[in-house]
């Protein structure tokens, strides 16, 4: 539970409102999910959970918006990685560079325990066999891990992927924690539109058809017309890595 104190309001002046220790999660959600990215960014980061809150980021094909909006509020922001040992080598480059453009001064590697992927996975076909419990072994866990400590976090999650991601909110509580998808509402131009404008790097694989990106048994380019996310796990019936599930559905 994260607590409560501060007094401040979304709008940074006002009344006495909810901050990050001692709000109830829900609390915090429903008085600043009406926030624009940029000011949402600024508010959680700065007063909200200032010390308290981390980015999630897979560095794949939208990943450069975001983190640039997070390095203009506070480049020393924790940026998780979860390093699944199946990334394709052009995300672990392309990684490397826009944490040097951007400036980000707090990359986490995270990775599957050794001891777990040795007795589940000795062969590293899990993917293939079963990928829910990979995604669990490899991605789930180690950020179970990541996250302790932190009363928030930052996730690029959006609308327009569709799925259970079409009525995302832009914050939102789960499993005591503040979940912040500041682009939930952007649309795949306005994203396109402000890496141009700023000229981020974009990932190499994007111009090879690959729209959402993702390890690298498990996703493929799409072809004209197909969904930004149809790529992914592209021969099970399975759309999430499960790390947005609550806790109690991937137990
Ligand atoms: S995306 Fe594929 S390889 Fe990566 S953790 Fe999930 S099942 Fe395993």
């Amino acid at each position: 539970m994260i607590g409560l104190e501060s007094s401040v309001s979304p709008s940074g002046r006002g009344a006495p409102s909810p901050s990050g220790r001692g709000a109830p999660a829900g609390a915090v959600a429903e008085l600043y999910r009406d926030l624009p990215a940029p000011a949402l960014l600024r508010a959680m980061i700065r007063r909200v959970f200032p010390g308290r809150v981390a980015v999630v980021s897979s560095f794949g094909a939208e990943s450069a918006a975001l983190l640039a909006l997070v390095a203009g509020v506070d480049p020393a922001v924790p940026v998780i990685f979860l390093d699944t040992a199946k990334h394709f080598p052009e995300t672990l480059a392309y990684r490397d560079a826009l944490v040097g453009r951007l400036g980000l001064t707090d990359i986490r590697v995270v990775r599957p325990d050794p001891a777990r992927v040795a007795a589940q996975d000795p062969d590293g076909d899990l993917w293939r066999r079963d990928p829910d419990r990979c995604c669990a072994l490899r991605k789930a866990l180690p950020l179970d891990r990541a996250l302790e400590g932190f009363d928030a976090w930052i996730t690029g999650r959006k609308r327009f992927h569709g799925d259970v991601r079409a009525t995302l909110p832009t914050v939102e509580a789960v499993d005591g924690r503040v979940k912040i998808n500041p682009l939930a509402n952007w649309s795949a131009a306005q994203i396109e539109r402000f890496g141009r404008a700023r000229d981020l790097p974009r990932h190499p694989l994007v111009d090879a058809g690959f729209a959402s990106i993702g390890c690298a048994p498990c996703t493929t380019p799409i072809t004209a017309g197909e969904a930004a996310r149809a790529g992914r796990w592209r021969d099970f019936d399975k759309t999430e890595c499960g790390i947005h599930n609550a806790k109690w559905t991937r137990q």
